[in-house]
């Protein structure tokens, strides 16, 4: 035998690593909670899904509404310069951001901006985001002199806060409890002959149940049906909304969303198809639907005022992105203008964004209903 025939295994694949890694923490604890799962499929620093340079867009695994067309951030930047003007534009605030992605959503409100509001450009930016390659990226492309990261809210200057949140709450890890004979039961992954796959955990405890407030609205309980939780979504938006209410400011709140945890909303997505959880771990993109009912408590309780939410294409039009689209499409040639109507039915259209996709609003206890929400809180 030559001595070049010797073989070597291939190198891991990511998804092999961090299946090893799961596998030898559930041999030695026992079965994880899906939070758990989950940050280790998304977060871990070699082989997590958030260490690539680029998931979102065309070229990635999702699209988010500021990567559709700038229209999008203009009308956040619209959004938040009234806010900033109605809070009698305070001299020490701040701009913020909750997992800016790439960047664009900042880069296109700062254009709005420089044409309509240029003292919003010197306030200084914080960015609260995990992923080092998207701070590279966010970087890059917004190209402000006062940028600074923090991987969490708790870091954040004591000053008012003028802020968006788009597609970030989707992004935390939840857990899951499912009904087995009368009792809500811890969801838990486990492996089963060599593969990944759920099994049922502990009963919930009393105060688990109070912290869950599972609320399943008309849809009946039966034998397996799930309910979700958000630990991390109650904890930033604690830190979040506290803030506000002792510094003052406003931000933004948008994601798919619905006003109750019930159902099993678990989604992972791999160049923009649905693929199971359990396959090309760290390769695939993994989020829930925003339960907008825990937030909005959890809002409350912190001394705020959380106002929606509403649909993103009621809020979208409510504050004028029909008439912003059609002058905008006057300086267009025909196929720009396309494109554009095209981009503004992605974002306001049913059947894509429109009712899926909520805005909710937090702001300092008060009364009136802002611009853009049709009715009181709630
Ligand atoms: N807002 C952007 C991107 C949404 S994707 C857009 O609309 O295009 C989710 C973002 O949240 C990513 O930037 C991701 O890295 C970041 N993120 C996810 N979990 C996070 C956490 N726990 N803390 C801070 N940022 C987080």
């Amino acid at each position: 035998m030559s001595d070049k025939t010797y073989s070597h295994s291939p190198p891991p694949s990511a998804s092999d690593a961090i299946r090893a890694l799961l596998y030898s923490q559930i041999t030695q604890n026992g079965p994880l909670p899906i939070s758990s799962f989950i940050e280790i499929v998304l977060g871990h620093p070699d082989f997590g899904y958030y260490r690539r340079q680029n998931p979102i867009g065309a070229a990635g695994d999702f699209t988010t509404a500021a990567e559709i067309s700038g229209l999008f951030g203009e009308m956040c930047g619209v959004y938040l310069e009234y806010m900033f003007e109605t809070a009698g534009k305070p001299g020490t605030a701040q701009i913020i951001e909750l997992g800016p992605g790439c960047g664009s959503l900042m880069a296109d409100m700062r254009h709005i901006w420089a044409r309509t509001m240029p003292t919003m450009l010197d306030l200084p930016i914080h960015l609260v985001e995990t992923s080092p390659q998207l701070r590279k990226t966010q970087k890059q492309r917004i190209q402000a002199n006062s940028i600074t990261w923090h991987t969490d809210v708790q870091s954040l200057p004591n000053a008012a806060l003028f802020g968006v949140a788009n597609e970030f709450f989707d992004a935390l890890p939840i857990d899951q409890a499912v009904w087995r004979q009368g009792r809500w039961r811890h969801r838990l992954v486990t492996a089963v002959h060599g593969t990944l796959g759920f099994v049922d955990g502990p009963a919930l405890t009393l105060p688990e149940l109070a912290r869950w407030q599972i609320t399943n609205d008309h849809q009946v309980i039966t034998e397996g049906s799930i309910a979700e939780y958000c630990p991390a979504a109650e904890i930033i938006m604690q830190q979040l909304a506290s803030r506000i209410t002792h510094y003052g400011g406003a931000c933004l709140i948008i994601d798919y969303g619905k006003n109750d945890n019930f159902n099993d909303t678990l989604q992972a997505v791999s160049a923009h198809k649905p693929v199971d959880l359990f396959y090309q771990l760290g390769n695939a993109d993994i989020s829930h639907w925003v339960n907008f009912a825990a937030l909005r408590r959890t809002a409350i309780n912190a001394g705020s005022r959380f106002v929606g939410p509403v649909t993103q294409a009621d809020f979208l039009k409510a504050i004028g992105i029909r008439e912003r689209a059609e002058n905008a499409a006057r300086s267009y040639d025909a196929s720009g203008r396309r494109s554009l109507f095209a981009a503004f039915d992605r974002l306001v259209g049913a059947h894509h964004m429109g009712t899926a996709f909520k805005v909710g609003l937090i702001v300092p206890a008060g009364n009136g209903v802002p611009v853009g929400f049709s009715r009181e809180d709630k």
